[in-house]
Order: structure tokens, then sequence, then C-alpha cells
């Protein structure tokens, strides 16, 4: 389509700001270029109609006066604002002079805004306003548009009112029609509105239930499209790839669930393990997403995954986000299995460059059955001799980039289990991992109490002082996390050493330990060891205890400045209590003054322990589009109008459609789906890797 250079009102400075801060190039570009709201400008009120809480509303009539008041800083302009009956304050605190020269009193304006009530009488702040002899035509003057524009776009003059004057000419002569991209019998199917009008009325509706029906054709578009995408490398990979078979359960697995197995594996447990059995016996590749909340006990189905790939001549590798936890799983799966039958190593960026170079040797020949370990495991010079599966754990922590290394080290790519503890609402999870299969252990072990959580202010730190004496008293360990959002801020990281002095201080008869990223490893080894063994009842830490750390004795986490983390980062570090027998608590503490949306969030964590509770709430409280970059460069392409959050119901639609037609004809070669082919080419501009890997 036309550059948009040769469009009235653009040329070669607009056209730079459009393509730079917005990547709008194309006609066809600033066409979907969406509004992100819109105001309704389709009739003119009267002041005496002005009551509190209305949104915005548009007054004819004229100035009275201006007025300057204050000075410096303090300057305010004011002017006194008449529909010809009663009269409103306009202010302004910016652009006086501007103002003053630009506008005059007794001529015939239209003043648009949202009137607040001061001392008893109304004003606007800021107001749009325009001369009635000027007024846009009346098809512009519904509802009307507002583009995301950017700082530097604004100050080259490209506000939301000029990209509406851009694309006001341009929507009129789409009246001949853009190319349809959506199927004929799919617009037929969910009775769409075709693309033309779509278009028109997403730009300047003519009334609410065409903008409505114009939104829906285009998000519908989008789902289909994302879904179409990730489908259909899915089939090409099931068709391209062919997976090990596991075809026996063998001694190692029979063993260690006769005589190791140190309870009853809970019921979602076993569901899970006829899940991935079914899939590695079926030739095809396994690509499967455990989800399961902190302490539903997922690394005991690792392990015995582990085993069948054992148990069927393959070596199996586990791969942790942290150094810490690929230690952990390394020691509770030696212990688990119990007797040496199984050879396990670790690898990790400590392991000593001797003892790397015998297990290298080990994985080459065969020797060693498990490699557990943290990204080190996919250098290029780890290589097995036969390696038929990978877990990965904490999978949110791992790019895209470097999972799809794992895939090159069999000559077959190996079965792969990726496992979460942040659970991931449905429609997010169709979408980021549509094609990976779905398992969920929606139960925790028995006999777990349930966490208690409480959220105090500050100010009640005597108190809390009194509850952790008389935790440590009853024998309980007690962790304290300080934000440490970027390890590299100084900040923070005395922040976590002003209360690691004040605890010390506090309670001089107590052993407190410190962990923090800044530590060499060896050293936070040292200090987490100390908690380990019981020998320290207090530890005062970053998040980087955050995945993983078990130690069921602890039984109260306090959280610093809890309205520095996200939702999802609360729950998890929530998650490493409640590992024991014993009543657990989280506290989380704060200041007094919050935003309103960190006290839902924090309300949200007092009332639930459900992870999947949590997550659908996060989704809602933060808009999918604020989701970790992980998650949203996981996207085949963005999302400009439909919402993750909102729009579940038609993305599960959108999928189904997806899915049927790809049953039909796989690599989408008739000549009725040529265009959705076509269609995908042109939508498919970034995404390499999309779908070879999880
Ligand atoms: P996560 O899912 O968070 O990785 P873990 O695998 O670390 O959870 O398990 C949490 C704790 O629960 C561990 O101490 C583990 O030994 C224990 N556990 C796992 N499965 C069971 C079970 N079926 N019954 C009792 N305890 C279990
Ligand atoms: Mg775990």
């Amino acid at each position: 389509m036309q550059d948009i250079i040769f469009l009235p009102g653009v040329g070669p400075k607009k056209a730079e700001l459009f393509a730079k801060e917005l990547g709008i190039r194309s006609v066809e570009d600033l066409l979907r270029h969406y509004p992100y709201k819109y105001v309704d400008r389709s009739r003119f009120y009267y002041l005496h109609e002005i009551s509190a809480n209305m949104p915005y509303i548009q007054v004819k009539g004229k100035i009275l006066k201006f007025e300057k008041i204050g000075e410096g800083k303090n300057l305010r302009l004011s002017a006194v604002f008449t529909d010809g009956r009663d009269t409103i304050d306009l202010l302004w605190f910016k652009g006086i002079k501007f103002i003053v020269e630009k506008f005059r009193t007794g001529i015939d304006y239209v003043v648009f805004g949202k009137p607040t009530s001061f001392n008893g009488r109304y004003n606007i702040v800021h107001p749009d306003i325009e001369l009635v002899s000027q007024l846009p035509p009346a098809e512009m003057m519904g509802l009307q548009p507002y583009y995301n524009t950017t700082e530097k776009m604004k100050s080259g003059f490209l506000n939301s009112k000029m990209v509406q004057k851009i694309i006001f000419p341009l929507v009129q002569n789409l009246k001949t029609g853009v190319p349809e991209s959506l199927p004929a019998f799919i617009l037929k199917r969910y009775a769409l509105m075709n693309l033309t009008d779509s278009l028109m009325n997403v730009h300047f509706p003519k009334n609410a239930t065409t903008l409505n029906k114009a939104r829906q054709r285009l998000k519908f578009e989008e789902l289909f499209y994302i879904q179409l995408s990730i489908l259909r490398q899915t089939k090409w990979r099931e068709q391209n790839f062919k997976g090990f078979i596991f075809s026996q359960i063998g001694t190692y697995f029979n063993t260690f669930f006769k005589d190791n197995l140190p309870f009853e594996l809970t019921g979602a447990q076993k569901r899970v393990l006829r899940e991935i059995r079914i899939d590695v016996g079926s030739g095809k590749q396994m690509n499967r997403l455990l989800q399961g909340d902190v302490g539903s006990g997922k690394t005991l189905v690792a392990l015995m995954t582990m085993l069948m790939a054992i148990d069927n001549g393959f070596q199996a590798t586990l791969m942790a986000p942290t150094e810490i936890l690929a230690n952990q799983h390394f020691e509770t799966i030696k212990e688990l299995l119990g007797n040496p039958g199984v050879t396990v190593a670790l690898l990790t960026g400590s392991t000593r460059p001797k003892d790397r170079v015998i297990i290298h040797e080990q994985l080459l020949s065969g020797e060693l059955n498990i490699l557990i370990g943290t990204h080190a495991l996919i250098e290029e010079i780890v290589q097995y001799a036969n390696l038929g599966l990978v877990v990965i754990d904490e999978q949110h922590r791992f790019g895209v980039e470097q999972r799809s290394k794992l895939w090159k080290k069999n000559v077959q790519p190996p079965h792969i289990l990726v496992m979460t503890a942040t659970p991931i609402p449905r429609t997010l999870a169709m979408t980021l991992y549509g094609d990976l299969s779905v398992s969920v252990i929606d139960e925790l072990p028995p006999g777990r109490k349930p966490i208690q959580t409480y959220h105090y202010y500050q100010s009640k730190r005597q108190s809390l002082n009194q509850f952790i004496a008389k935790q440590v008293q009853l024998g309980r360990q007690i962790y304290i996390v300080y934000p440490l959002i970027n390890e590299s801020e100084k900040m923070d990281l005395q922040d976590l050493e002003n209360g690691y002095n004040y605890i010390c201080e506090t309670f001089p008869d107590y052993t407190v330990c410190k962990v923090h990223g800044k530590l060499k490893s060896a050293e936070k080894d040292f200090q987490m060891q100390k908690f380990v063994s019981g020998e320290a009842q207090i530890m005062v830490a970053t998040t980087v205890i955050e995945v993983g750390v078990n130690v069921p004795n602890a039984s109260v986490m306090i959280i610093e400045n809890a309205e520095r983390f996200g939702l999802s980062q609360l729950h998890q570090l929530r998650g490493r209590v409640g590992r024991g027998a014993d009543q657990s608590f989280c506290i989380l503490l704060t200041g007094f003054k919050l935003a309103s949306e960190t006290r839902k969030r924090l309300e949200i964590l007092v009332r639930t322990n459900d992870g999947f509770e949590i997550s659908e709430a996060d989704l809602q409280l933060r808009g999918p589009g604020d989701l970790e970059g992980t998650m949203q460069s996981g996207l085949p392409f963005e999302l400009k109008i439909a919402n993750l959050a909102q729009d579940g119901k038609m993305l599960e639609i959108a999928r189904r459609t997806a899915m049927e037609i790809l049953d039909e004809d796989p690599t989408l070669q008739k000549q009725e789906n040529l265009l959705l082919k076509a269609q995908l080419r042109k939508l498919k501009t970034n995404t390499l890797n999309w779908g070879v890997i999880s």
C-alpha cells in the first residue's frame, strides 16, 4: 500500500515521526492505528445541566473576560465563559501567553472538557476550545476518536487531533473499499462487519452500535490470526519432528515408586503423570506446560518423568533459573532417589573446571543419567549421549533463545516439560503457550494449613517484633524480604543493609543471615546453608529466594515495602512458607499512603491463596499490555485492539475456528485458504523462533 508521506498534512517530517515513534509507514499501517478511546461530542450541553461526575462535555458560548491570578510559579489564567444564561470558569496553569493571544472575548466558541466543582462553582481545567465557525463536519462530531501519540510526536505537532485530521479524509475515501482480510465464510458465520466498514467506523463511528460491531470484527481478526499462526506452527512441528518413544515403565520408575516414594502421590500428581505418560509414548514430541501452585509438588512429577526416560535408555536434564534453585533440586533429587542406581550430577556456573571435564565425559559416554543445572547446561560444549527429556523449571525466567538451544542437543528433539508456579490465566496460556499442551496440578499435598496473610502498616513494627520473637520461641524460622528490583541499585541494597542491622540489634540473641544477588556464590551458599540447617532463625534477603527455596520449618514471610512488588511475585514469595505442618504467616508491610490499585493487590493476597485466582486478578488489574517483557515478546504479533483480559470468549471461538481450518488443510494450500496464508505472511514479521520452541 501507499506510503503515508504523500498524504495531505503529512510530509517528510511527520512521516518520519510516524515511522520512528509508532512504526507506521504505509496507509494501511495508519488505518490499523486504532483510537484508544472515544469521547461523545454528539450533543451540546447547557451550563445549568452540569453536575458533578460528568464525563467530557461540550458547551457553545462566549468568553466574557480573562483574568490572571497569582504570580510566578502560581500564575493561573481564569476566564469567565457564558452560554448566554449561566457562567462557568475556564482555568489554565500552563501556556497562558498562548491562550491570551489566541482567544478573544465575544466570539462564538465551543468549549470542551470535564467540569469539576470548586468552591461551589464549576470550572473546566485546560479545556479544548474551537471556533464554532470552524467546527469539524457533522460526521466527525459524534464519538470523537483519541489516538495514542508520543511526547516526541506531540512536540512535532502530531497530537491526537492532528492524527485524526490526517486519517479522516483517508477514511472518507475508503468507500471504494479495501481488500477484505478475512474469508467470506468466517464473516458470514459470525456475522462480522466487513473490513471497509469496520475501518470507517472504528475511526469515525456513526454511533455506539456500529462502533461496537467494528471493534468486534477487528478484535476477532487479530485473535484469529494469532491462533492460526500458533496452531499452524504446531502442526508443522508435529509433522516434521518425530518424538522419542518411551515404550516401557521399567525398573527405575517402579523401584522408586515402590520403595522410595516418601508419601502417597496426590490425585493431581497422578493425573499429570498419566498425561505425560501418554505423550511420551505417542511417537510425537512432547511439549507440555505443567502449571502448579507453589508447593504443589512439581519436582516429584519432574523426577518421575525423568525416570521414565532413563528406563528407556535416555538421559534427562533439569534446568533451573538460579544456582540456588539448581542446587536445591540436586539435593532434593539425590535424597529422593536414595539408592545410587541412578547417576545424577550438578552443573552450574560455579562447577570447577576439573569437575566439568568429568561431567562432560560421563554425559557423552552415557554414564550420567540425570544432569541438573542452570543455563550452563545449554552451553555448546555440553553434549549428551542420548538426551531424551528436558525439564525446565520456572520457565518464565528463560528467554526463548535459551530454550531453543536445548532442541539441538540430540538428533531428534527431546521431550520438553516446562514447569511454572506462576499460573497463567487460560486466555493468556492459549495465546502465549498456544502450542503447548497444558497440565495442571490443582491440589496441594494433604495436611497443609493455608497460610494466613496480613497487611500491616510500618507503624506496627513493635507488635511485629513481638510476633517474630514468639514464633522463634516456638522453634520457627523467619524470612524478611526487601525489594531489590534492580540488583545494581544502591538505594535498595542500602534498605536491605539497614533492615539487616535493625534486625540484628532488635534480636541480639538470634542468628541472622543475609542473602542477596551481589554475594559471591560461595558466600551465598554459606548464608543459605545457615538457614537451611536451622542455625539461623532469621533470614534477611532479597527476591533471590523467590524461586523454589524449600525450608519447611520457616513459617513466617515478612515482605518489606510490599507495595513495590507485583502480585504474582508476592504470591511466589509467600509460597516459601507453608511448606511444613505448622501454621504459617505472611505479613505484607507497607507505608500508610497507597495507590488504590496497590491496595487492591494487597487485598487480593490477604483474601486468597489460590494462584489461579491471583493471576487472573493480576491480569485484570494490570491489563495484558503490562505483562512481563518475556511474555509480551512471546506473542507472534502485537495485539492492537483485542484484550486478553476481556476477550477470552472470543479468543476461544477464534482458536476453535483456526483449529477447524487447519485440521482440514494443515498447510493452507486450498484455494479458499490462500487469503489466510497471505495474511499470515504479512503479519508475521519478527517471529523467527516462535513455535519451534516451547
Ligand atoms: P513446587 O511445586 O513448588 O516445586 P515442590 O516440588 O518443591 O513444590 O514440593 C513442595 C513440598 O511438598 C516438598 O517438600 C515435597 O517433598 C512435598 N510433596 C510433594 N508431593 C507430595 C505429596 N504427594 N505428599 C506430600 N508431600 C509432598
Ligand atoms: Mg519448584
